[in-house]
């Protein structure tokens, strides 16, 4: 079963809408278990849209069209439809009385052309415009494609769609198997790296397909099981996703197309109770602020600090001026007295530490992008990491928070950071 949308409206071609019926259509298509191969636009043009509906009728079983139903003169859709299933159009009662009325209590005077708006092909069944004048139609044809036409303007559309289309369409097609997806996250790894060690499995697939997106900072892959239910699609994607976790589980940290690292950490450490601060150099309060665009983390994040100079790292986080002194302020000893300073002040259980060189010049004669990041977790030892981000001032700041968000997450992925 393959159904192809077709949006009437030279609007659209220009740029003018955004063709926000196809995409209501499709999903309701996907909801239905009927595959959609194509999509196209047409003007509000008699003779390009005839050519359009036949191409469609050709490679499609179901062609659903939207817009053009109206009472004017570039109105052509049900006109140009009727002529290719070469059926007259005829009159829908309940329609017509539903326009009369309207004119009738509104005390306006009635157009002819009005009359159009309750017309639709002879031999399919009208369908019921509940938030306008304009009817639509479902055509079954045995020999050819059927056809389901439907208003422009959204809201009489997607109640059309809902309530006289959708259940029309079921009780024709019946319930396809229908098409589950799950939606992986992964940091920490390129989407040709991740591609070409998930190779095999993209190759190989069968019952469940693979797609790899790049994001800013992450890639995700979304996997799709076409199946008659949901438990068994579950089963096949389970059985998927264990595969792919196989090869490159240690990069994976969360599912759903609305996640972030930063939400799966923060709700992580609220879960388990772990209160969160940070002294930030080169990030400069943007560790602090990604984790605080995130619902709830007040529950475990009082606040922090922002120490940019030397004096603001002595006198906020009470690092000593001999430890700047002697190892520079992009090193490992500075991250972690940063980090360990924070933890005092706050009282928090954990405390992260950002210092390193933002860029473009160099600091301390090391190379822009080098970033000690430090962890300060209760009586445990203090650790910092050394990194190196390419990129410009901003992406290598970015990469820093990123990066401290990950080291959190592999330290509660690791029972590091424990219940309280
Ligand atoms: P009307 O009776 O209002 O003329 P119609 O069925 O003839 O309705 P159109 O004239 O094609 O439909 O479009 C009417 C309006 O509906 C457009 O100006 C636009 O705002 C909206 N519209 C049409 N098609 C789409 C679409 N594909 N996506 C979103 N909005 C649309
Ligand atoms: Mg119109």
């Amino acid at each position: 079963m393959q159904a192809e949308i077709i949006a009437v409206g030279t609007e659209i071609l220009l740029g003018q809408i955004t063709n926000t019926n196809s995409m209501h259509i499709a999903q309701g298509l996907a909801e239905l278990g009927i595959d959609s191969y194509y999509q196209t636009v047409v003007g509000d043009n008699p003779a390009r849209l005839a050519s359009v509906i036949e191409i469609a009728a050709q490679r499609n079983d179901l062609v659903i069209l939207s817009g053009g139903l109206g009472p004017t003169k570039d109105d052509l859709t049900k006109q140009t439809l009727a002529k290719y299933l070469n059926v007259p159009l005829v009159e829908d009662e309940a329609a017509m009385r539903a326009i009369d009325d309207y004119f009738k209590t509104t005390g306006r005077s009635m157009t002819a052309n009005n009359r159009i708006q309750a017309l639709y092909p002879a031999g399919a069944t009208p369908l019921t415009n509940h938030n306008g004048m304009a009817v639509g139609a479902f055509y079954q044809s045995p020999d050819s494609a059927d056809f389901l036409l439907l208003p422009g303007p959204p809201r009489e559309m997607r109640k059309m769609f809902e309530l006289e289309a959708k259940p029309r369409l079921q009780a024709a097609y019946g319930q396809q198997a229908q098409i589950y997806s799950r939606v992986l996250r992964f940091f920490g790894i390129g989407e040709s790296k991740l591609v070409t060690e998930l190779q095999a499995l993209i190759d190989g697939q069968q019952a469940v397909t693979i797609a790899p997106y790049a994001k800013t900072n992450e890639v995700t892959l979304r996997l799709s099981a076409q199946a008659d239910s949901k438990p068994a699609a579950q089963v096949a994607l389970d059985e998927f996703e264990k595969q792919i976790k196989d090869k490159v589980g240690r990069y994976f940290y969360g599912y759903g197309d609305d996640n972030s690292l930063a939400k799966v950490v923060i709700k992580t450490m609220i879960d388990r109770q772990l209160s969160l601060t940070a002294a930030e150099s080169l990030t400069a309060g943007e560790f602090q602020s990604t984790i605080g665009s995130v619902p709830g983390v007040s529950a475990i994040f009082p606040g922090g600090f922002v120490t940019y100079a030397n004096r603001a790292k002595h006198q906020l986080v009470n690092v000593p001026q001999t430890t700047i002194d002697q190892a520079g302020v992009v090193s490992e000893q500075t991250a972690i007295a940063m980090a360990d300073g924070a933890r005092t002040q706050l009282e928090t259980e954990v405390a992260l530490s950002f210092t390193g060189v933002a860029g473009p010049d160099d600091l301390e004669g090391q190379p822009a992008g080098t970033v000690w990041i430090g962890l300060a977790y209760r009586q445990t030892p203090t650790v910092a990491r050394l990194y190196h981000f390419a990129g410009d001032r901003q992406k290598i700041r970015e990469r820093s928070v990123m990066a401290g968000l990950d080291l959190l997450r592999h330290a509660l992925a690791a029972e590091k950071l424990t219940e309280k």
